[in-house]
């Protein structure tokens, strides 16, 4: 499944975020600057803002039907008042979607990016690669950008102990 580059940053984002709920003004600069995010130069304050956002956010990812995470995705979209414009950032520079103007403040630009790209991504009929890790206990959010899309848990590590439980139930004799 191939996704637009600049569209689906916003799904990264908005994954990163859930895994970091309270993420320090640096490192969601980081994480803002390694999408290409404009001006990713966040403040204490605008990281905080982020919070009552972020729970939102999980949700999506933890919503198990397509359609509820579509609902919620859509919600998104109208609350952070999405108004996608073509930007080019100088002389033969690509077009690309912003969300929300430069001038809205980073929060807001955030929560406009992190919207549209869970809504790009269900657009695109990946919504059932929202997901978030299958191990219980995890719950880490992430977008499948696998191949076939069936890619369950978040990291080698967490696919491995379930693998090795199920392997344990299996193997272990009856009534043992
Ligand atoms: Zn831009
Ligand atoms: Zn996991």
């Amino acid at each position: 499944m191939q996704f637009n580059t600049y569209t689906v940053a916003g799904a990264h984002v908005a994954a990163w975020l859930v895994n970091h709920p309270a993420p320090g003004p640096a490192a969601l600069t980081g994480e803002l600057r390694r999408h290409e995010v404009h001006e990713p130069a966040a403040t204490a304050a605008e990281a905080a803002e982020l919070q009552g956002w972020t729970a939102r956010l999980g949700a999506v990812f933890a919503a198990a039907a397509v359609t509820d995470k579509a609902g919620l995705a859509d919600a998104l979209l109208v609350a952070a008042g999405c108004r996608p414009r073509l930007v080019s950032h100088g002389d033969g520079k690509p077009f690309h979607l912003h969300f929300a103007p430069a001038e809205s403040g980073l929060a807001a630009r955030v929560r406009a990016l992190t919207a549209a790209g869970l809504a790009h991504v269900i657009d695109a009929g990946g919504g059932s690669r929202l997901r978030a890790c299958d191990r219980p206990g995890c719950g880490v959010a992430f977008l499948d950008t696998s191949r076939n899309g069936r890619r369950h848990f978040c990291s080698v590590r967490c696919a491995n102990q379930v693998n090795v439980a199920n392997h344990r139930r299996r193997t272990r004799a009856p009534g043992a």
